[in-house]
C-alpha cells in the first residue's frame, strides 16, 4: 500500500466480511526509526477521562513490505511494538469492536457504521505530525457523512491530531437537511428520515447558528456537519469537534415534538464549541496531548459558558419562547440547588477532578459539574459585565474578546488571563466575588439573588415537588432508591444514597398510595442497604428540604 516514498501513513477501514460489530484497521506507514510503536489515544477531547480504547482491540498483527509477518510486542496498555528496522515499510492491522452507541463511541452493524476517529485508529509514535490518508472499503450502498476533507475516494488531513477529529458515519438509509450562512454550508445529517423532524428544523438551526456567527465576527470552519444518530431509545449525548458534532439522542418516537427543543438545545450548544473549545482552549491543552491526562481548573469557561449560553442563544434568537427560557433556568438552579457538592469542592477543583470522575455521579456531594455550576457563574458573570458597563456589554462581548485574542496570538488561556479579562470587563469591582465564584465553596444563592434583582427577574425559593425530598430531605428515584439526602435533613446519620426503602408502615411500598401517605404526619419506614434492614421513624415538620431558587421572566426582565 506504500507508494514511493512519501512519507505518509496511510489507514483503511473494513467493515464487510467480519464477525459481527468488529472492523478491520489497517495502517501503513515508513518506520522512521527502528521498532516502531503503535499507540491509542488514552483519552478523547469532549471528555477530560481516562479512556480503555485498547479493551476494544484484538488480532493485530504487522507484515513487512514483502508481506512476512513482524513481531510485536505490548509494553503498556494502549502502546505496541513492532520488530522492524528504521526505514521498513510496515503494514499493522487489527479489528476493532464497535458496539458502543454514545457520541464518542464507535458502532457497526449491517446498516450503520459510525466511527470515532480517535476512538479506533493508532498512530504511530514520533509520526503523530506526518500527513494521513484515509480509504473506507463499506457496502456500496453506504453513504459516508463526515467534516473530514477528501481527494476523489480519499480522505486526507495534515496530521493524526487533525484525522481523530473527524467522526463518520454511513448507511444507505441517511437524510440531509442543510442551509448556508455567509457561503458556509451547514448540514443536519440524520439516520432517520425527515418525518421525524418538524418542518421548522432548518430555519430554527439557521437563526442560532446565524446569531452565533454573528456575535463571533466569523466562522472558523468551511462547513459545517451535524451528525444526528437518533436511537429507538432513550438517549442523550452529544459530543463536538472541530467542523462537526455528533448527537445521540432517543426515543426517535419523540423527536418531533418532545425531545425537539433537547435536539435543538445540544446542537446549539455543541456548536458553540466549534469556537469555544475546538479553537478558544485552555493554555495546559494547547496542544492536545492525548496520551497522557491534561488537567486544567477553567472547565466552567468551556462548558459552563457554552451551557449557559447554548440555550440562552435560542431565546435570543426566538428560537423558542421566553417562557420556555425561563423553564430551562429554572430546570438548571434546580440541578444547581440540589447538588450539595457546592459545599465541598470549588469548581476549579472540580475542573480538574474531572480526570478522577467528572461525568459520573460518584459518591454524595464529593464536588460540582462543570456544566451546572459553570452556568450559573457564567450567569452571574454575564450579570456582572451587564452591570458594570451599564448594559452596554454582556458574557457574549467578553467571549468575543477571547476570540479575538486568540485569533492574534493563538495562544491558549490560563486562569489569570481569564480572571484578568473578566476583571477588565468589570472595572475590577467583582475581584473578591469572583475568587469566591470559582475557588470558593457555596451555592451563591445571595449572589444569584441580587443578580436576579438587577435584571428584574422576580425570584423565590421552592422546596422540591417529591413529597419524601420536600418534607424530609430524603431524594428517591422511581424504585424507591435514594439517590440524595439534603445533608440539612433529620434523617442524614440515619439513610444514605443506594438504600431503598422496602416498607412504609408496615406495607410494601409497591402497594402504598403516596397521595395517602402525604396525609400523615409520621412514617414508619423499612430502609435495606442489601445488608442490613433497619426502621426510621419520619416526621413531618414546618421544615421544608431540597429548596431552590426559582424565578419568572416578565416583560420588565432584561436578560433576553
Ligand atoms: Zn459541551
Amino acid at each position: 500500500m506504500i507508494q514511493n516514498s512519501i512519507k505518509i501513513i496511510e489507514y483503511q477501514i473494513d467493515n464487510t466480511n467480519l464477525a459481527a460489530n468488529f472492523i478491520r484497521i489497517t495502517i501503513s506507514f515508513e518506520a522512521l526509526k527502528a521498532n516502531p510503536v503503535l499507540k491509542i489515544a488514552a483519552w478523547r477531547p469532549g471528555r477530560y477521562m481516562l479512556q480503555n480504547y485498547a479493551a476494544n482491540i484484538r488480532d493485530w498483527s504487522a507484515r513487512d513490505e514483502d508481506g512476512h509477518l513482524l513481531e510485536v510486542g505490548k509494553s503498556e496498555r494502549n502502546l505496541w511494538q513492532i520488530n522492524a528496522p528504521v526505514h521498513s515499510k510496515v503494514t499493522f492491522s487489527y479489528l476493532y469492536y464497535c458496539r458502543q452507541m454514545d457520541a464518542g463511541g464507535c458502532w457497526s452493524d449491517t446498516d450503520l457504521f459510525y466511527i470515532n476517529t480517535i476512538a479506533c485508529l493508532m498512530t504511530v509514535d514520533g509520526q503523530e505530525n506526518i500527513p494521513c490518508t484515509l480509504k473506507l472499503n463499506l457496502p456500496e450502498s453506504f453513504v459516508v457523512k463526515t467534516g473530514m476533507p477528501k481527494e476523489s475516494d480519499t480522505y486526507k488531513v495534515d496530521s493524526f491530531l487533525s484525522l481523530s477529529d473527524f467522526p463518520i458515519i454511513a448507511s444507505p438509509a441517511l437524510t440531509t437537511f442543510s442551509y448556508t450562512i455567509k457561503n458556509i454550508p451547514f448540514y443536519i445529517h440524520s439516520t432517520v428520515d425527515k418525518s421525524h423532524f418538524p418542518k421548522s428544523i432548518t430555519e430554527d438551526f439557521k437563526n442560532f447558528t446565524e446569531i452565533q456567527i454573528a456575535d463571533f465576527g466569523a466562522f472558523p470552519e468551511k462547513e459545517y456537519h451535524f451528525l444526528l444518530l437518533i436511537l429507538p431509545y432513550q438517549h442523550y449525548h452529544g459530543v463536538e469537534h472541530r467542523n462537526s458534532t455528533v448527537i445521540c439522542l432517543g426515543p426517535a418516537t419523540d423527536i418531533k415534538e418532545k425531545l425537539y427543543a433537547e435536539l435543538v438545545g445540544i446542537c446549539s450548544h455543541e456548536l458553540y464549541h466549534t469556537w469555544n473549545i475546538c479553537k478558544i482552549r485552555p493554555a495546559e491543552m494547547r496542544p492536545y496531548n492525548l496520551f497522557k491526562a491534561q488537567y486544567f481548573k477553567t472547565g466552567f469557561i468551556a462548558e459552563g459558558i457554552t451551557t449557559y449560553l447554548g440555550d440562552y442563544y435560542l431565546g435570543l434568537a426566538g428560537v423558542f419562547s421566553s417562557e420556555w427560557y425561563q423553564e430551562e433556568l429554572n430546570i438548571l438552579l434546580k440541578r444547581h440547588f440540589y447538588s450539595f457538592g457546592n459545599d465541598h469542592l470549588s469548581i476549579a477543583n472540580s475542573s480538574a477532578d474531572l480526570w478522577i470522575d467528572g461525568y459520573d455521579a460518584g459518591i454524595p456531594n464529593r464536588k460540582v459539574s462543570i456544566y451546572v455550576k459553570g452556568a450559573i457563574i457564567a450567569f452571574l458573570m454575564d450579570t456582572a459585565i451587564r452591570k458594570s458597563s451599564d448594559n452596554t456589554s454582556t458574557l457574549r462581548d467578553f467571549m468575543r474578546t477571547l476570540w479575538d485574542s486568540f485569533q492574534t496570538t493563538q495562544e491558549g488561556y490560563t486562569e489569570a488571563s481569564i480572571a484578568a479579562l473578566f476583571h477588565s470587563f468589570t472595572s475590577n469591582k467583582y475581584v473578591t466575588d469572583y475568587g469566591r465564584w470559582i475557588y470558593g465553596l457555596g451555592d451563591l444563592k445571595n449572589d444569584l439573588t441580587e443578580a436576579f434583582y438587577y435584571l428584574q427577574i422576580p425570584v423565590h425559593e421552592e422546596a422540591h415537588s417529591n413529597f419524601f425530598a420536600r418534607y424530609f430531605g430524603l431524594l428517591c428515584d422511581t424504585n424507591f432508591t435514594i439517590q440524595s439526602v439534603d445533608p440539612a435533613s433529620p434523617y442524614v446519620n440515619q439513610v444514605g444514597k443506594g438504600d431503598k426503602i422496602l416498607r412504609i408502615n408496615n406495607l410494601l411500598v409497591s402497594e402504598c398510595k403516596m397521595e395517602e401517605l402525604a396525609e400523615l404526619d409520621a412514617l414508619f419506614i423499612d430502609y435495606t442497604n442489601g445488608i442490613q434492614i433497619w426502621q426510621v421513624e419520619l416526621k413531618r415538620t414546618e421544615h421544608l428540604y431540597f429548596k431552590a431558587l426559582q424565578i419568572q421572566l416578565t416583560e420588565e426582565s432584561k436578560l433576553l
